[in-house]
This record gives C-alpha cells, sequence and structure tokens, in this order.
C-alpha cells in the first residue's frame, strides 16, 4: 500500500483513506481561509489556535452539509421506515477527528494544514468533548449513531441539549473534585439551531372532561422546547443523518401577576428559570436519584422528540397527494422507537396521550400501535437503578399521563389474572402501579409497553428473564431478545489507533471498516514472524503516545517498556476497582519483602469519574491516589511497579489510553455488569482481558477462546450459592495471609499517614458490612489468574501472538453486528450499503 505521501511531517497518513488531491488540497485552503476570514473574522497576523481550530470545523462542516441535505431528501424521497433512538445521554466526544474519517477527507485536510503550517492534530486537540452523558449507556448511543448512518438507515437520535455535560473531574490532594463542564461555553460549529421546530411542552395542570366526555388536561405551565441538530456521518456512504438535541427556552410570556404588579425584573428572571430543564446532566451511572427535576428532563425528551416524529409522519411521503388522510395505521410501518434503558419510559404514556387525546384515536387502536412501535433496552439489574417515581410526585406533574398508566395497568392485569386466574399474589408483583412505597415502576411500564424487551449481552439477557422480569417473561416470553452491546470500529480502532489499523489494512486490505469478521483473516498471520514484531512495534508507540501524553498532561513519568495494566471506567463498588487495588498493594508488599524479586514492571492505570454524591467511591479513588504515592515515594520500588490516577477519563482521554492497553481490567462481581464496552474496545485494539464471568467477557471469552484471557473468580451460580451458603467476607480475611495485611495495612493508615482512620469505611464495607461485591471471596483467584498474566508477559512473542488472537476475534463485537441484528429482529428494516450519490449530482 502507498505510504509515500508528501509533506513528511504529517503525523498521520493512512493509505486505507484519500490520496490527497492537489485541487482538493487547494480547495480546503480557500475554504479554510474564507472561514477564518468572513466566519471567524480574524487574519492570521492575530488567529488564535481556537480560531484555527474553528476554522477547520466549519471548512469541514461544508464538506458535511450537502450531504446532509440530500440525505434528508433521500430519506424523504424513499420513505422508508425511521428508526429514532431516545437516550438521555448521547456520549459523542469530539466531532472533528470523526468527521474527517467518515468523510475520507483526513489526509486532504491534514495536507492542506500542513501547508499553512498548521498541526491538525494539535488542533483536534482544542475541541471540547460533547460529553452528554455517564459511561457505557450514552456511548453505545453515539455508537450506534455511527452505525445506522454506516448501514444507511433513516435512523435518528433523540436526547436532550444539556448546558452542562458530564462534571469535569480534578483531583486535588487525592480527592475528586467537580467542576462545570461548560462545553457550549465557546459555541459550537457541530450544531444547528431550528427555532422554526419549537415545541411546547405541557407540565402540572389538571384534567377534566369536556362536553363530548374526552379528557382534556388543562392548566398546565408551559415550557418550549428548540431543538438543536448535530450531524452524523456514515462511514464513507455520503448519508449524514440527525442527532437532534432538545432545549428548553421559555415561552416568553411572563408572569403576569408580577408583570401587572410593575416588577418586570422579577418576571423576568422567574421566566428564565423555565430553561433549567435542560441545565445538567445528572452524573449518576447505574443509579436512580428520583429527583422531580430528572422526571422533567424525560418527559420534556419524550414528549418533543413523539410531537416531531408524529409531524414528520404527517408529512411524510405517504400522505403528500393531498387526497390522502393523515392514517395511523400506517404508523407502525413507518416508525420504530428504541428506548435506552427506562429514562425515555414515558414514550409509552405520552404516545398513547397523544394518539388518543389529539388524534381521537381510540384506546385498543392506539396501545396496539403504541406497542408496535416502541421496543425497549435494559442495562442493569442494579436495584439501585431500576427507576420507580412515587405516585404523587408523579401525578402532580404528570396528572393525564397517570390516568393513561392507571388503564395500561387494568389492562394489562386484566391479562394476567386472565392466565393466571388464583393468583393474585403475582398479580400484585407484575401491578405497574402501587407496591410498598407507591410508585410507578418504569421498568413495566417499559415492558408492557413495548414489542419487544432486549438485554445487552447473552447472560444479563437470560438474568432478565430470571429476575426481575421473570413474571412478565412467563406472560410473553416472545418479547424477550438478546442483543449483545458493539462498538464503532471507525472511532475505536480507525481514528484512534492508525498504526495498527495501517498495519492491518496492510494485510487483510480495508473490508474490516464496515465488515469487521474480516479480522479474523489475521488468524493467518500468526506464525509470521515479521507481522508479530510489526505488531509488537505498533503497541510499542501507541504505549509512547500515551507515555508523551501522560507526562505533558498529567506531569508523570512512565517508561513504555513496562506492562500496561489498564482500569479505565466509572468508579463503582460493583466494578470492584478495590480488589484491583488490592493486588496492587499486594505486589508492592512482595517487592518489599523480597527486593530481589524478578517480577514484570508494571504501571497500573486507573481512571474514571465517581457520581458526587457517592461517598464509598470517591474514598476508592482517595485510597488509590494514596497507594499510587506510597508506591512512587518508595526508592525500593523504583519502575517494578508504578500507580497512576488518571483525572478526567471521558472519550477523547479514551482514545488515547486504549491503543495502549497491554492488559484490560474488567473484575466485575458476576452478574452485575450487565455488558461493558470498554473491554472490547481494548480486545478490538490489541488488549488481553483479564475479567471475571460477567457480562460480554463471556462473549469474548467464546469467540477469542480461553488460552487466550484470564477468566477468574466465582460465577454466577457460584456467587449465589455462596451466598445462599452464607458468605462471610471474615473468613477470606483470616484465610488469606497477603490480603489480612493489605487489609490492616489500609485500616492502620499504612497509606493515609495524614490520618489513619481515613479509610475506615472502607474495610467497615469489606469486614463489618460483609463485603457486598464479594472482593475478598475472588481475591485468591484473581491473584493467581495475575501470575497467570505475568508469567505470560515474560514471553513476549507468545504474549503478542494472544494479542493477535485478540484482534482477530473481536469481529462480533462491532456495533454494525449489534444495529443489523435490531434492525432485523425489531425494527423489520434492511441496511443498504449503498453509497448516495455526491451531493453535487443532484437530487436524489
Ligand atoms: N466511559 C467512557 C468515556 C467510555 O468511552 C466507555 C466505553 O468504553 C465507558 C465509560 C464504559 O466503559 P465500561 O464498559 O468499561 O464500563
Amino acid at each position: 500500500t502507498d505510504t509515500s505521501k508528501s509533506s513528511g511531517s504529517c503525523p498521520r497518513q493512512l493509505s486505507i483513506r484519500d490520496i490527497p488531491m492537489l485541487e482538493n488540497v487547494q480547495e480546503v485552503k480557500k475554504i479554510f481561509n474564507r472561514h477564518l476570514h468572513f466566519t471567524v473574522a480574524k487574519d492570521r497576523d492575530i488567529a488564535t489556535s481556537y480560531d484555527y481550530y474553528t476554522a477547520v470545523a466549519y471548512t469541514v462542516r461544508d464538506h458535511l452539509i450537502g450531504r446532509w441535505i440530500r440525505t434528508n431528501q433521500h430519506h424523504f424521497e424513499n420513505d422508508e421506515k425511521r428508526v429514532y433512538y431516545f437516550s438521555l445521554e448521547f456520549h459523542m466526544g469530539r466531532a472533528l477527528s470523526n468527521c474527517l474519517i467518515n468523510l475520507g477527507i483526513e489526509d486532504t485536510v491534514n495536507e492542506a494544514l500542513s501547508q499553512m503550517g498548521l498541526n491538525l492534530e494539535e488542533l483536534e486537540e482544542l475541541e471540547p468533548d460533547a460529553a452528554l452523558g455517564n459511561g457505557g449507556l450514552g456511548r453505545l448511543a453515539a455508537c450506534f449513531l455511527d452505525s445506522m448512518a454506516t448501514l444507511g438507515f433513516a435512523g435518528y437520535g433523540y436526547g436532550l441539549r444539556y448546558d452542562y455535560g458530564i462534571f469535569a473531574q480534578k483531583i486535588q490532594d487525592g480527592y475528586q473534585i467537580e467542576y462545570p463542564d461548560s462545553w457550549l461555553k465557546f459555541g459550537t460549529p457541530w450544531e444547528i439551531g431550528r427555532p422554526e421546530h419549537l415545541i411546547p411542552i405541557n407540565f402540572y395542570g389538571k384534567v377534566i372532561d369536556d362536553e363530548n366526555g374526552k379528557k382534556k388536561w388543562i392548566d398546565t405551565e408551559i415550557i418550549h422546547a428548540m431543538p438543536y441538530d448535530a450531524p452524523t456521518p456514515g462511514y464513507n456512504n455520503n448519508i449524514v443523518n440527525t442527532l437532534r438535541l432538545w432545549s428548553a427556552k421559555a415561552r416568553g410570556e411572563f408572569n403576569f401577576q408580577f408583570f401587572n404588579a410593575g416588577d418586570y425584573i422579577r418576571a423576568v428572571a422567574e421566566e428564565s428559570l423555565a430553561e433549567n430543564i435542560t441545565r445538567v446532566l445528572y452524573p449518576n451511572d447505574n443509579f436512580d436519584e428520583g429527583k422531580i427535576l430528572r422526571l422533567k428532563q424525560e418527559y420534556f425528551l419524550v414528549s418533543a422528540s413523539l410531537q416531531d416524529i408524529i409531524r414528520r409522519f404527517k408529512n411524510s411521503k405517504i400522505f403528500s397527494n393531498k387526497n390522502k388522510k393523515i392514517d395511523f395505521t400506517y404508523f407502525p410501518e413507518k416508525t420504530a422507537i428504541q428506548l435506552n434503558d427506562t429514562h425515555p419510559a414515558l414514550t409509552v404514556a405520552e404516545l398513547m396521550r397523544l394518539l388518543i387525546d389529539e388524534e381521537n384515536l381510540e384506546w385498543n387502536q392506539a396501545f396496539d400501535i403504541t406497542k408496535k412501535v416502541i421496543a425497549f433496552t435494559n442495562h442493569t439489574l442494579l436495584p439501585e437503578a431500576l427507576e420507580r417515581w412515587p405516585i404523587d410526585m408523579f401525578k402532580k406533574l404528570l396528572p393525564r399521563h397517570f390516568q393513561i398508566i392507571t388503564d395500561i395497568n387494568s389492562h394489562h392485569l386484566d391479562l394476567v389474572r386472565k392466565k393466571w386466574p388464583d393468583d393474585e399474589e403475582r398479580v400484585k408483583r407484575m401491578s405497574i402501579i402501587g407496591g410498598e412505597k407507591q410508585v410507578v415502576n418504569m421498568g413495566y411500564l417499559s415492558v408492557v409497553g413495548s414489542h419487544v424487551v432486549n438485554g445487552v449481552a447473552q447472560l444479563h439477557s437470560n438474568l432478565l428473564k430470571s429476575t426481575i422480569f421473570k413474571d412478565f417473561y412467563e406472560l410473553n416470553p416472545e418479547k424477550f431478545q438478546n442483543k449483545t452491546n458493539g462498538i464503532t470500529p471507525r472511532r475505536w480502532l480507525l481514528t484512534c489507533n492508525p498504526d495498527l489499523s495501517e498495519l492491518i489494512s496492510s494485510k487483510i486490505g480495508d473490508d474490516w471498516i464496515t465488515d469487521l469478521r474480516e479480522l479474523s483473516k489475521l488468524r493467518n498471520y500468526i506464525d509470521n514472524e515479521q507481522f508479530i514484531h510489526d505488531l509488537q512495534q505498533v503497541k510499542l508507540e501507541n504505549k509512547k503516545r500515551l507515555v508523551n501524553v501522560l507526562e505533558n498532561d498529567f506531569k508523570v513519568k512512565v517508561n513504555p517498556n513496562t506492562m500496561f495494566d489498564i482500569q479505565v471506567k466509572r468508579i463503582h463498588e460493583y466494578k470492584r476497582q478495590l480488589l484491583n487495588c488490592l493486588h496492587v498493594i499486594t505486589l508492592y508488599n512482595r517487592i518489599k519483602d523480597n527486593p530481589n524479586i524478578d517480577n514484570v514492571p508494571r504501571t497500573v492505570i486507573f481512571s474514571g469519574k465517581s457520581a458526587p454524591g457517592y461517598p464509598t467511591a470517591k474514598l476508592i479513588i482517595k485510597l488509590i491516589c494514596n497507594v499510587a504515592r506510597t508506591v512512587s515515594d518508595d526508592p525500593a520500588v523504583g519502575e517494578r511497579l508504578k500507580v497512576i490516577f488518571l483525572e478526567n477519563y471521558r472519550v477523547s482521554l479514551a482514545e488515547k489510553i486504549i491503543p495502549a492497553v497491554d492488559l484490560s481490567e474488567q473484575i466485575s462481581l458476576a452478574g452485575l455488569e450487565a455488558s461493558g464496552t470498554g473491554n472490547m474496545k481494548m480486545m478490538l485494539n490489541g488488549a488481553l482481558t483479564i475479567g471475571t464471568y460477567d457480562g460480554a467477557n463471556i462473549e469474548i471469552d467464546e469467540e477469542v477462546g480461553r488460552d487466550n484471557i484470564f477468566i477468574f473468580g466465582m460465577k454466577i451460580e457460584e456467587v449465589n450459592a455462596l451466598r445462599e451458603k452464607g458468605y462471610n467476607s471474615k473468613e477470606y480475611y483470616e484465610r488469606e495471609p497477603e490480603l489480612k495485611r493489605a487489609l490492616d495495612q489500609i485500616r492502620d493508615g499504612f497509606f493515609s499517614s495524614e490520618d489513619p482512620n481515613l479509610f475506615a469505611d472502607i474495610i467497615k464495607h469489606l469486614l463489618e458490612l460483609n463485603d457486598e461485591y464479594m472482593l475478598l471471596a475472588d481475591y485468591a483467584e484473581y491473584l493467581k489468574a495475575q501470575e497467570r498474566v505475568e508469567q505470560l508477559y515474560k514471553n513476549h512473542i507468545e504474549w503478542t501472538k494472544k494479542s493477535l488472537l485478540n484482534i482477530a476475534a473481536a469481529g462480533k463485537f462491532s456495533s454494525d453486528r449489534a444495529i443489523k441484528e435490531y434492525a432485523k429482529d425489531i425494527w423489520n428494516v434492511k441496511p443498504s450499503m449503498k453509497k448516495l450519490p455526491e451531493p453535487h449530482h443532484g437530487r436524489p
């Protein structure tokens, strides 16, 4: 393949992308200069780096716009079924690099900029992440948009345009401090506001019967939803779909009471409080805080999106012939809505309201349509994450929806009684409304209002059927499916790891970019010494790149020739960063006990945010930081062990870390991680996994084979059996001397000379409160697995061969595969790999 392109200083020259044609380079320079002049209003004498970034972004955006408009025309003309992904979170990360790659113009733009003395990679770093998500759930939504566009679907994302995304994390003195993420402070070129599509959203008020006996929701407070559209380009197919995010706008009709009393300032100020609805993303992963503002956000998203979808349906091609009446029996043929967890579960009630109250459909027909349109993805079994709204709060905010859910519930419980006539216990268990705490159960509402329910990995989908939705599975077994999560190879290999992409393409071509199973062809190179050597070299270069980031951005020095042992994800007790930390402490003690020990030098990196209101997770961060301090302050350790906590984990940092991982830590207690997607990203980039038999780790194990992964710890059956028998964490503490020593050190202030009692709560959880996540039970096996890791790493050729086998086996974990399964089994739409014509080729 050709890597012999001009401009030796350009860092990235992928032959699998475009070859910069000179006239295109000239054109890019012209457009760039025009934007610098007319959009940014600067000249080269006074432009800042950020001005240059802005000018590049607008240049690339120009390239998108024609395709975007054409795509919308195409979707209208084709009038195919539209797929709507409803999510409170879209964790998009940066747009520029992704657009360059998906549009195939990276080399051209790179060349143009370098001819002007600018460095693309440096400018890309100035873009703030669009971080409108917490962790895996929001990032999944982003990967799905990429795949939907790449597979040619009329796929739309619907979400909220939070003024503040997930907080920026700083570590001060080992403690997490939260700072606001005001990502929109300087505006963004990657959105276009659409004030003409402003939509009124109602809250509070009351329901009356009108003169025709119909329900009327009146005396409501109205807030407007203003849409902002972001382009989501497919890979190399000229399709640009839309992510529509809603922002709350005050209605501009002041409170007349204050207004007429002459308190103009107060009237205006209070009016603007309405806009708080989309002010900030709730920073919880796998946790429901139960605040009314969150319920308002959920309804705001759902109502605005559904009204918008119905408007689009009414304006669609089937009805464009003036004689054809709007007919909602076509609605399910033309519309699929996927609920990303229960957060948008109000879709069920709001669609019913719109169909019955606004469109005058009969209840039964409305419910039939609603179920056909909606499908629901569950993301967790953790009880603290399951949304249940207090009836009183719910009724007050959404009185009409409470009535509708009550009706849906009666209809549903009638079916339950029909199937189990003498089982009132079961009827009670299955009620959407009620229970001891008098709540509306959003999980149950989602199941009842959908035609398909899916989990996100095989194990998780099975657990749904045997635990939280067991009764519902017995009522409608045909509803339940599995859709194992996936990740987009465009961002998580092609963009983030150009050297590995290049190496792969040099052997098997570049079909893998849109058909990730192609990677299996790499197995043929297992005995190719040169290839194994090249693979080793690529990993080393990626580690050196990360080392530079660590040095420049985090002021830590790391030796790239150590094993990079990495756990990056939200900090959560169930994910067991603390177990990893206990291993680190044990390694440290072994080095101290035996200064001549011949261990593999390791750099253990942790990164991730804790929810601001989650004290135990925050204390775990502090412990990791203190252990890191103790280890690095100890001259006896040297390079044999290094521990680092990297602040502010986010998509753009993940893109730098993941290509450099040797060992991927995926060590949740079995049964608690629904899928995981970080595990897939690291595997695809050549990491070996040390993991429990949980979530998608099980499927990674299936794909790669047990010889090429380090599985350890209790399986879910063993976890359950141990709980049944009676788990006593203290037994393990007494039984394992190295474990006892590590815990004693934490308890006695070995890592916290500033306050010997600092970590008392951690010890309390593990010993007094009986270690809910059973770290102590898995500790011994975890250590043994880590010893196997170490043995293998000593044979670097063997390690690299297994790394190759992991890359080769990662094909299943493409989000393209996941989206094709949703399309076939749930949405009933067919992918199209056909390229749309270039925009200058006229209307479709
Ligand atoms: N946070 C970010 C920024 C991510 O990119 C991802 C996905 O890889 C996650 C969290 C989820 O990680 P995990 O699946 O390991 O919990």
